[in-house]
Order: structure tokens, then sequence, then C-alpha cells
């Protein structure tokens, strides 16, 4: 449901003086692309909004500025201490699901342009602002404006990643296990039937293990870490009645890559894991689990800190704050990947937000101002 959120970043980037237009996602299109995930959801009438703002000079480098405009889920909305969907602001912070992933970065980035457009400058290469969908889930509208044609010499996507830039990011898979249990009376569950939600439990146990050897010997700059995979089980729907053997269970998760790994490499590693759940367990064997991927399917991406990119946002931001801004990886990923695999440098930097995809996700008014300072 982006769209109501495109509308006003339409007005956002007319606002820049600037002619915004719209880039369709096209399912086929994307489909057969390189760096493509599966999905099995309708895309149909989702868009991206972009719009260029054209060189007043020469000798300049062009540059994408990108940010996406779809939002997780508020997790368990009853717990938030404002409804999520409100912007509810107290001082200096706006509290909202998205407020700091994504809609911050992307108020700083037009920020930055209405204000130097207004003042009276033109960029010395092109410059395009890119307001995508689907990036909580594929990536998808990001590839589609490249698919479009987008190119630039580098990229800066306004991730809440304040006060550092991110230039290395892991890859991220999701998969989901479906399990097929045998229904009986509860009652004689020691003898009859078999749980599909207990064949869940032995599969996730092995996936654990899993999880753990992945995240014994970190290669750089992963191994700043104590603990950069991370196996997420995120959803699992499951049974139907508290006193029927559960009949079926899917589970449904994300993990991450290191850059570097290719996600065919991944799904094996995933595809093993279940296999020894399987081995170990004679009914699973009598019941095999099935494996699905939907959604992410993704490498991961770095960045070189010598890039005229990192340097001179870094330069940028000493410019404000008196000091450089550290390069960092992250665990999570982000659009990034998609520009960096079309040879495109793309790093994150953008506002304070805190507990993004948590419960009283915020974001810092004053530090939206100041990532649109740095930018301009
Ligand atoms: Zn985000």
């Amino acid at each position: 449901n982006e769209e109501p959120g495109q509308k006003i970043v339409e007005g956002a980037f007319a606002d820049c003086g600037l002619q915004p237009r719209s880039v369709h996602l096209d399912a086929e299109a994307l489909r057969g692309a390189e760096g493509a995930s599966p999905f099995s959801w309708d895309i149909e009438g989702k868009r991206n909004v972009v719009a260029g703002w054209p060189a007043g000079g020469s000798g300049g480098r062009s540059l994408i500025l990108n940010g996406h405009v779809d939002v997780v889920p508020p997790a368990a909305e009853e717990v938030w201490t404002h409804p999520p969907f409100r912007a509810v602001r107290e001082g200096d912070w706006i509290y909202g699901r998205g407020a700091g992933d994504m809609k911050a970065g992307l108020a700083a980035m037009s920020g930055a342009v209405r204000a130097l457009e207004r003042s009276g400058y033109a960029p010395a290469a092109d410059v395009q602002l890119q307001s995508v969908v689907e990036e909580e889930c594929t990536g998808h509208g990001a590839l589609q404006c490249l698919l479009d044609g987008a190119r630039a010499d580098a990229c800066v996507i306004t991730e809440p990643h304040p006060d550092h830039l991110t230039v290395a990011q892991v890859g991220v898979l999701w998969f989901h296990v479906d399990l097929a249990g045998i229904p009986a009376h509860a009652a004689r569950a020691s003898y009859l039937g078999f749980n599909a939600i207990d064949a869940a439990v032995e599969v996730l146990a092995a996936l654990r293990r899993h999880e753990a050897q992945l995240n014994e010997n970190p290669p750089p700059p992963y191994d700043a870490f104590e603990h950069p995979i991370n196996l997420n089980p995120g959803v699992i729907s499951g049974g139907d009645w508290p006193s029927t053997v559960a009949a079926a269970c899917t589970l449904s998760c994300r993990i991450g890559l290191y850059p570097g790994q290719d996600p065919e490499e991944a799904r094996a590693g995933i595809e093993a894991a279940i296999a020894e759940a399987v081995a170990a367990s004679p009914r699973l064997a009598e019941n095999q689990p099935h494996v699905r991927y939907d959604g992410f399917s993704c490498e991961g991406s770095v960045v070189g800190e010598g890039e005229p990119l990192v340097q001179t946002l870094s330069g940028a931001y000493e410019k404000l704050h008196g000091e450089r801004l550290p390069a960092l990886a992250t665990t999570a990923t982000t659009d990034a990947r998609h520009f960096v695999r079309r040879g495109i440098p793309a790093v994150c930097f953008g506002p304070r937000g805190e507990r993004i995809h948590g419960i009283d996700e915020r974001v810092s008014l004053r530090s939206v101002v100041e990532s649109a300072q740095v930018l301009g």
C-alpha cells in the first residue's frame, strides 16, 4: 500500500522545482532480471517516483539519491505508546512505523535538493531522486529504476544510518519450510499421528546449528561482529485446533549471507541443514519438509573506502560536525547491492532513526536537517 506515500513524495519532488515521473514495476521484466528475487505476490499498479535534476554545468560527478517508501508491519500495534501510523511528535522525535526507516531519509534528500535549487544552485552533473517500493521484501523497486536506465557515478541511500557510512552489507535469503503432519485426536498423540508443529521445532533446531556454524569464522569486515549472520524465524503458522495433532505448519525465515556468497550456495546450506534434521528423525523422513523460496534471495555488497563517494561524503560530514564519518559494515541488507552490481558505488547515510522494525520506532527531526545539510 505504498501509493498514498508515493503521492506525497511526488509532491515533495515537484516542490524541489523538478518534474517527477513514475517508473512502474513490470513483473515479467523483473523476473528475468539479474539480481531479482522470487516473488509470488501481485505487484500490479506499484510504481517508483523519480525526478531528475539536470546538470547546470559540467565536470561534476552524477549522483542518485535513493530512498524506499515501503515499511514493515508494526509488529505489535497494541504495545506502541502512540499509534504506529499517526506520526506523533514529542520534542525532537517523530514516532511512527517508517519514521526512521525511512520516510525521514526521503525528506532529507528532498530537502537538500529543494534548498539548493531555491538558493539558485545547479549541480555540475545530473542528480536523480528516487523513491522506490518493495525494499523490505525484494528490492525490486530499485532494480526497476536500473532497468529503466538510471545510471550515475555514485548513489547515496538515505537509510537511517547516522554518524557513519555503511559501505558493506550482507545478502539476505527468505525461505519457507512447509511441514506436513498426520492429524489425530490429541488424547492419543503419543502413539497416533505426527505433529507438524513439532516437526517445525526439529527443523528450526537444525537451522540454528547451521547458523552457529556460519558465525564461527566470519570473513572481514564481518570478523568485527560477535554474531554477523542472523537466522530469524519470522513467521510460523500451523494447526487448527488445540485438541488435534497439527496437520500442517509453515516456518518462514530470513538468514543473512556474507558478501561474496552466492544466494544459491545459501540455499544449499539451508537444504543441507534440513536434510540433517530429516536424517535424524524417521517421522520427518516419512513426512518430508518442503522448502520454498519467495522474497529476498540476494547477495551482499561492499564498496571500497577509497571511493570518491566515500571520501566526499565523509568530508561533507566533517564540515558540519568537525569529524570524519567512519565507514562501517551492517548485518542488514539495503537496496545498495542493486547499484553496486551495476558498477555504481552505493552507500547508506541518513537521519538518526531508532527501534526500526521494533516498537515505538522514531526519528530525530534535527538529524533530518543535518543529513540534508551534509547531502547538500
Ligand atoms: Zn530501510
